[in-house]
């Protein structure tokens, strides 16, 4: 999708705060922090949304790299939280399917 944000930010052609990588995820730091750890953790597949997300091992992959990377990466042992915003209604602004990780503070609902 060479008109999506989250494709030139793993491509490289938009710059960005990598805090991990490898095969299949890219993870960097969310431009607008709602917390003191605020990442964000976008397959490198491109897929929209949620709704389109159709794949259970893709959708198992991520989860289980968003766990390490909160866990292994960011070392967010207090515990943390993970977002997924799905479409307009759900507050979505970029249409990449990716997982906020928010942690480093006592997150109110
Ligand atoms: P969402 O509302 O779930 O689509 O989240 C999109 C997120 O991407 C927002 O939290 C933005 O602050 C963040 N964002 C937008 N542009 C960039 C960028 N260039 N680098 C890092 N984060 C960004
Ligand atoms: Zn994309």
């Amino acid at each position: 999708m060479s008109d999506c944000l989250f494709c030139k930010i793993i491509k490289g052609t938009i710059s960005s705060d990598k805090v991990y990588e490898d095969e299949d995820v890219y993870a960097f730091n969310d431009i607008h922090p709602k917390a003191p750890t605020h990442v964000l953790v976008v397959p490198r597949q491109h897929v929209d949304t949620l709704t389109e997300a159709d794949d259970p091992a893709m959708l198992g992959m991520l989860m289980d790299k968003v766990r390490k990377i909160a866990d292994e990466v960011l070392n967010l042992t207090a515990g943390y939280r993970v977002v997924i915003n799905v479409r307009e209604g759900g507050g979505q602004e970029v249409f990449h399917l990716h997982v906020h990780i928010l942690g480093g503070k006592k997150l109110p609902f």
